[in-house]
């Protein structure tokens, strides 16, 4: 027991001071890009051509941030004149439409209001479901609760039932088999409900986009108040958008 205890004073407090101090990624971590509007064309159609996931969209001038899986192909093969990704992982958007950067100024922004902080700001409880991922988003989720991280010293934890639970955050490509289980998941939570999807899967199919094993995009199923993308996204982007959303920060 006093070995135990010697150990927990020699290694001290693990817990990150974010959000009270900030915390700068490596630079080689790909957060928000910064896009080059002014770059030629041909560029432009270099980068959208190596593109695996078609986020790259050179007739409407916008890259697809809820399709983008930060493979940084784009940035590579344009030597960063035309894409070039900074560490700013603070990503997460209320609305779809938001992940659609254009070359018009794009803010990242999440909406918080009164109601959902007065909900949900000293606790919100959430039900995860993986609609068909690979497990990374899940794995980058389950961190959070971890002693660095420490979801829990905000409010915020997962419970195993959605009859516990103030919220849905889901994970993975809404597949076809998921999809009921899914939707009876959401019916199953209390209102006030909310619900986050989080990870380019759930917000676009991902990499997995255009399978015919998935079912209907996330948004057109479920009324999402929280989009975060990545893939997955890092732990500090759900973090981010968590206390953003809730009004803490
Ligand atoms: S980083 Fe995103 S936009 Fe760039 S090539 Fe990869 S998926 Fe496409
Ligand atoms: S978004 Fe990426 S990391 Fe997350 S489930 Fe899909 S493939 Fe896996």
């Amino acid at each position: 027991m006093i070995k135990t205890l010697l150990t927990r004073f020699e290694q001290g407090n693990k817990t990150s001071a974010y959000p009270v101090k900030p915390i700068t990624l490596v630079e080689d971590y790909r957060g928000r890009p910064e896009i080059n509007w002014n770059s030629t064309p041909e560029l432009m159609h270099l980068c959208a051509e190596s593109c695996p996931q078609d986020a790259i969209d050179e007739q409407k001038r916008c890259v697809d941030l809820g399709r983008c899986v930060f493979c940084g192909t784009c940035e590579r093969v344009g030597e960063g004149r035309f894409i070039n990704f900074t560490n700013d992982f603070e990503l997460g958007v209320s609305a779809r439409q938001q992940l659609l950067l254009d070359d018009e100024l794009n803010q990242l922004s999440i909406n918080s209001s009164q109601k959902i902080k007065k909900l949900f700001g000293r606790s919100l409880q959430l039900r995860q479901v993986s609609a068909g991922g690979c497990n990374a988003c899940e794995a980058d989720t389950n961190v959070l609760s971890t002693p660095f991280f420490d979801l829990a010293r905000f409010g915020i934890d997962f419970v195993a039932s959605p009859r516990h639970a103030d919220g849905l955050l889901v994970t993975g490509p809404i597949t076809v088999n998921m999809k009921t289980a899914l939707l009876k998941t959401y019916e199953a939570i209390p209102d006030p409900k909310i619900v986050i999807a989080s990870g380019a899967c759930s917000i676009s199919g991902g990499p997995f986009f255009g399978s015919n094993q998935l079912a209907d995009p996330i948004e057109t199923l479920l009324p999402v108040d929280l989009f975060i993308p990545g893939c997955p996204p890092h732990p500090l982007t759900t973090l981010h958008a968590l206390l953003r959303f809730l009004g803490k920060i």
